[in-house]
């Protein structure tokens, strides 16, 4: 067996559920990314997902072996219910974080794969043939809290574990224009500002994002944003780079970043 690679870290924007069943420029830059990870490091042993859609008081880690799908989302067609991510659970990573984050995780399966992490799964990794464990986003913690809670993480890349986080850098359902099909001005300052952080690898800014002018607007609520705060742990000092840039509905951002990966 060959040298083990360190795997990468990706966020993904998820914004409307509809996405898992359309095909367009964002659904393609999530499937190039997921080819991507596999072409440059093999398959992921498991994925650890953190979705914004599981989020918790507390921290909690799922252990299910054959996790159930969750339809989170209410009103949409029939077709989105019917959307199948069958991931297997993987025991063995639920007990690598719980030994990375000791007595702050504990497990629980009362939750499952929910629609902040299937509808991009779906076009990332369409087989569901890698094991899917997620964690739940702790609305209790600081945001620096939050980014050294992915740094613990971090070691989960030398063995194999992909980290994938899902949200949204910009997400504000009450601003959602539903005729814009890009973003709002707002959206664009503050999902350039937080992007350039990124690239730059300026997590200061990242996770002070709240000092920006426009952040009440981009980040009403930070379910959304708290998954790039871990992933932006995990990845440590590696390289970035932007896989998805585009924004829409007015004050969604789509945009996704991957560390560690060749361009
Ligand atoms: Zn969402």
């Amino acid at each position: 067996m060959g040298e083990q690679k360190i795997m990468p870290v990706v966020f993904s924007g998820h914004g409307s559920p509809m996405i898992a069943l359309e095909h367009n420029e964002i659904t393609e830059g999530m499937d190039r990314i997921g080819r991507a990870v596999e072409k440059q490091f093999g398959r992921p042993k498991a994925i650890l997902m953190v979705s914004a859609h599981w989020y918790t008081h507390g921290t909690f880690v799922q252990s299910a072996q054959e996790p159930r799908q969750v339809y989170d989302m209410y009103g949409f067609p029939k077709e989105l219910y019917q959307v199948k991510y069958p991931a297997k659970g993987d025991r063995e990573l639920t007990r690598q974080v719980e030994g990375l984050l000791g007595s702050v995780v504990a497990v629980n399966d009362d939750w499952g794969i929910d629609h902040g992490a299937w509808t991009v799964l779906v076009h990332m990794f369409p087989k569901a043939d890698i094991p899917v464990v997620q964690l739940s986003v702790d609305g209790d913690l600081s945001y620096q809290e939050e980014f050294e809670l992915g740094r613990k993480l971090a070691q989960l890349r030398e063995q194999g574990y992909l980290i994938l986080g899902s949200g949204n850098v910009v997400h504000n359902l009450r601003e959602v224009e539903w005729d814009n099909e890009g973003g709002s001005d707002a959206t664009l300052r503050f999902n350039d500002y937080i992007t350039e952080a990124v690239l730059q690898g300026e997590t200061d800014k990242v996770i002070g994002f709240a000092s920006h002018p426009d952040a009440g607007y981009a980040v009403p609520t930070p379910d959304h944003y708290l998954p790039l705060l871990v992933c932006l742990g995990a990845a440590g000092t590696d390289q970035s780079q932007v896989f998805n840039k585009v924004c829409n509905l007015g004050s969604m951002a789509m945009t996704g970043y991957a560390w560690g990966m060749e361009e």
